[in-house]
């Protein structure tokens, strides 16, 4: 490991309450000489990284129309490579559909060091905050996790909707929110029930937090009725009950 080469932080930034950031994320943030960011983290935490600090927002860096990975990877090796303490900041945690993993491979491969910093995952906290446990004794306890909107350039869909729509447990989707449709559709095709409850939070965590609870009949219906956008969490399952029980966290924007 050559000495000259600065230290990579990929860290978590959770959901987008600031005061869900940990205290590792929060030091690092305050001591690194770059941070390398995408809005994924949300204004507050944005707002408050430190003047002193070089910020390279890696969407614009890399262009908006173009897949970005290739060009944060370069930038990345680039800071770390000058010799700068450097913060690559993503939402929640940098190792669910974060594509951290492949960040540090990039930095592995080039010989650069790196720690990795989890943050609380959107697709727990977001849940959590809308009154909904993602497991619950009486209800179930399993819990997956699976992109609704898989890399466009695979040919095949990677999900088993017919394994999915058998599963009993509690299915979380992130980036489901543009797939709606065809994903409720394909879980109903493979004979999930169709009363099985649903909701969409988006920008969880947020003083901007919204709710919206259906079944997986009519919830795609219901998102387009109520221009659903991103970032969304997608919660199937029968814990959704316990949205009208525990309510929903109001969210405290003292920050
Ligand atoms: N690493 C992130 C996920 C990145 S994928 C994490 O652990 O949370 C991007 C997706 O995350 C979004 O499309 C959305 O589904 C979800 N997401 C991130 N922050 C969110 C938030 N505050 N509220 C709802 N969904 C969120």
């Amino acid at each position: 490991m050559s000495q000259k080469y600065g230290k990579v932080y990929l860290v978590g930034s959770g959901p987008g309450d600031p005061e869900l950031l940990t205290l590792k994320a929060r030091r690092l943030l305050d001591t690194a000489e770059v941070i390398i960011y995408d809005q994924l983290p949300g204004k507050a935490i944005l707002d408050s990284m430190p003047e002193s600090a070089e910020k390279i927002d890696a969407g614009k860096y890399a262009g908006k129309h173009n897949l970005p990975q290739d060009s944060i990877n370069d930038v990345l090796v680039e800071k770390a490579k000058e010799g700068k303490m450097t913060v690559r900041l993503k939402g929640g945690d940098p190792y669910v559909f974060g594509r951290g993993g492949e960040e540090a491979e990039v930095l592995v491969r080039e010989g650069i060091e790196f720690e990795i910093v989890p943050g609380i995952t959107s697709a727990i906290s977001a849940p959590a905050y809308a009154g909904i446990p993602v497991t619950h004794r009486d209800d179930t306890s399993m819990v997956t996790f699976i992109t609704g909107h898989e890399d466009p350039t695979k040919e095949e869909s990677g999900l088993d909707w017919e394994t999915l729509a058998k599963f009993q447990g509690t299915i979380v989707v992130l980036m489901g929110v543009k797939m709606l449709k065809r994903n409720t559709e394909a879980l109903l095709k493979y004979g999930k029930d169709p009363k099985t409850p649903v909701a969409l939070i988006e920008r969880g965590t947020r003083p901007d937090q919204r709710v919206t609870v259906g079944t997986l009949a009519d919830i795609a219906a219901l998102a387009e009725e109520r221009k659903v956008k991103a970032p969304a969490i997608t919660v199937i399952g029968k814990v959704v009950r316990l949205h009208a029980i525990l309510g929903e966290q109001i969210v405290d924007a003292k920050f």
